[in-house]
């Protein structure tokens, strides 16, 4: 998996995904990500990536020249296109179903709007896809991208411990993760539930799905319309 990420602040994508699991990720070449500084694509002596909106309007755009000369290097060193997806609060809310999209594509690379965002053109003519990561809007694309290269590498065989590590975790079965403990067993006055000690690996394994669904059911009920539940488990939830 190759992801490139195109910004005018590659140091801040940077320092974030040398840290930790993705770091290390990189670090052992079990997935590239790459930062370009859509800067050094453009053509004058200023280096201008902005300049104002037609019609008038707040704030700077950024200019379509030097983002597709950027793509098209990126594109060149990949050898084919890559699926070019665009940071945008007016994309589709980014969630594990569409990480899990993603992961059909070798490679992939984000475009990073800052100031007012980009040219209409780039997104009409180039871009493939574009993200949202919620209802709000930011300052730049760079935290957006940051999310969603994260939460598509975690997921590439041999960046975390075994896939188990995130099939098991909230919204990948379409439920949310059931509570964990660790030591000690007991703190504050709180035990750690009897059935994650008893050492009973289907009695632990049946508390883990009731639990799950008890959280599900709690924090986020929309969830469980479309998750797949045995008829047993939905006439529980009706009960509770
Ligand atoms: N004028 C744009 C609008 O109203 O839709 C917002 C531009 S925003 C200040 C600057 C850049 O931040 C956008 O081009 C986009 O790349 C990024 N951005 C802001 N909010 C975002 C969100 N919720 N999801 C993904 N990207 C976002």
């Amino acid at each position: 998996m190759r992801i490139d990420i195109m910004t005018l602040f590659p140091e801040m994508c940077e320092r974030v995904l040398g840290e930790s699991v993705i770091g290390r990720a990189r670090r052992n070449g079990i997935v590239e990500v790459n930062c370009h500084n859509i800067r050094d694509y453009t053509a004058d002596k200023h280096r201008r990536v902005d300049d104002i909106p037609y019609g008038g309007g707040h704030g700077m755009l950024m200019k379509p020249e030097p983002v597709s000369a950027c793509f098209d290097a990126i594109a060149r060193q990949c050898g084919s296109r890559p699926l070019l997806v665009y940071m945008s609060p007016k994309g589709r809310v980014f969630n594990q179903n569409i990480a899990r999209e993603l992961m059909d594509y070798d490679n992939i690379c984000l475009l990073c709007g800052h100031y007012e965002g980009i040219d209409q053109r780039v997104i009409d003519s180039m871009v493939d896809m574009e993200i949202s990561v919620g209802d709000y809007v930011l300052t730049g694309g760079e935290l957006p991208a940051l999310i969603v290269a994260d939460a598509v590498c975690r997921m590439v065989p041999g960046v975390l411990a075994d896939n188990v590590c995130f099939e098991d975790e909230s919204h990948y079965g379409g439920l949310l993760e059931h509570p964990q403990y660790t030591r000690p067993p007991e703190w504050r006055g709180m035990a750690v539930p009897d059935e994650l000690i008893s050492g009973h690996h289907a009695n632990i394994a049946k508390w883990k799905r009731a639990k799950s669904l008890e959280q599900t059911a709690k924090y986020r009920p929309d969830l469980l319309e479309k998750a797949e539940l045995t008829d047993e488990e939905r006439r529980l939830l009706k009960h509770r």
